[in-house]
């Protein structure tokens, strides 16, 4: 209940404009987000390289409503490409189609998305389009599989939730896509998606080994240790060597376990957000776990 009442409260825009200004949730919020400027996105991946691990930068944002605001988020990314390569950075980007105005049109999104590949393609980098709500799934898949035809610097994010996964999975293998396995941060029914959390991590298990053979270099982002377990045991029955995939965590979360698979000789990717659109990441990440509320309360009400 908690979970569905967070994950409703992050599409409040009049909550995002109380809690985003207020001095004491902006503190809070460093919990889980870098910074509000790419300066500080950029110290966070220079920590993380330096502590074995490399990074992918999120400026913050989602459901633009004008192609402005699209083409000052496709500005941003743009930037962060060139910062990436000025500061040579162990780094790559990801990126939310609806901050690049998917909810515009999918042939002005997909251009803006082009753009950008294009300038990760010319530093040799690597662009990531993350996985929102299933209204936008199948728009997703489909605007990447465009844009990969003709430049193959650009992957995307599959969520072990959703019952439609396995086939993109597949659909995706086919055409050599670089996949995140995630399990799924929105607000979903029970018609598109697994409501019971052991169904999300069968299905989880069931894609990892479908990523993991595939023969291209693929994420699993979690911080369950069971899927981490699942995934180490699996690669290592098939003769799958610790480079050909890599792990992936949130900023902030479970630095332990990011520290210990670094130790075990793993790959493991940080994913950085940034920027001044933290609210709706933030509740996100609220929602996965309760006991974060009690720690954002305890601190709020410090004397
Ligand atoms: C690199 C990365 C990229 C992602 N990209 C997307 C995306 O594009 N689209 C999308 O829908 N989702 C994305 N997610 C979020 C993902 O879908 C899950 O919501 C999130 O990772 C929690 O699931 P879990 O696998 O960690 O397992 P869970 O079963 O939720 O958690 C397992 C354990 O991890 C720890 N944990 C998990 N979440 C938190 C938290 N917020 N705070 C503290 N501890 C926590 C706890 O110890 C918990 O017991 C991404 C996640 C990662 C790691």
């Amino acid at each position: 209940m908690m979970r569905t009442l967070l994950l409703e409260l992050s599409e409040s825009n009049r909550l995002s404009r109380w809690v985003t200004t207020n001095g004491i949730a902006r503190r809070m919020s460093h919990r889980f987000v870098a910074g509000e400027t790419l300066d500080e996105a950029v110290t966070a991946a220079r920590a993380c390289n330096q502590a074995g691990m490399t990074a992918s930068l999120d400026h913050l944002g989602e459901n633009v409503t004008s192609a402005d605001e699209a083409r000052r988020a496709r500005g941003a990314y743009l930037a962060i490409f060139d910062r990436i390569a000025q500061e040579k950075l162990d780094a790559n980007v990801s990126m939310k189609l609806t901050q690049l105005g998917l909810d515009l049109g999918d042939d002005f999104c997909r251009e803006q998305v082009e753009t950008i590949v294009g300038r990760a393609a010319g530093y040799g980098n690597f662009a990531r389009i993350d996985m929102e709500g299933s209204v936008y799934t199948k728009r997703t898949v489909e605007l990447v599989k465009r844009v990969r035809a003709t430049n193959a610097a650009v992957g995307t994010v599959i969520q072990s939730y959703l019952y439609g996964s396995e086939q993109d999975v597949k659909d995706l293998l086919a055409i050599g896509c670089r996949i995140r396995l995630c399990k799924g941060a929105y607000k979903e029914p029970p018609e598109v998606a697994f409501p019971k959390k052991a169904d999300v991590d069968d299905n989880y298990v069931k894609l990892m080994q479908l990523l993991l053979p595939s023969g291209t270099y693929h994420g699993i982002a979690t911080h369950d240790p069971r899927m981490i377990d699942a995934t180490v045991d699996f690669a290592a029955k098939q003769g799958i060597g610790k480079d050909r995939f890599e792990f992936q965590m949130l900023y902030g979360i479970r630095t332990d376990l990011q520290r210990q698979l670094v130790r075990d000789g793993y790959r493991m990717r940080i994913y950085i957000p940034y920027g001044t659109e933290w609210f709706p990441y933030f509740m996100r990440r609220l929602a996965e776990r309760p006991a974060n509320l009690m720690f954002i309360l305890r601190n709020l009400f410090r004397p």
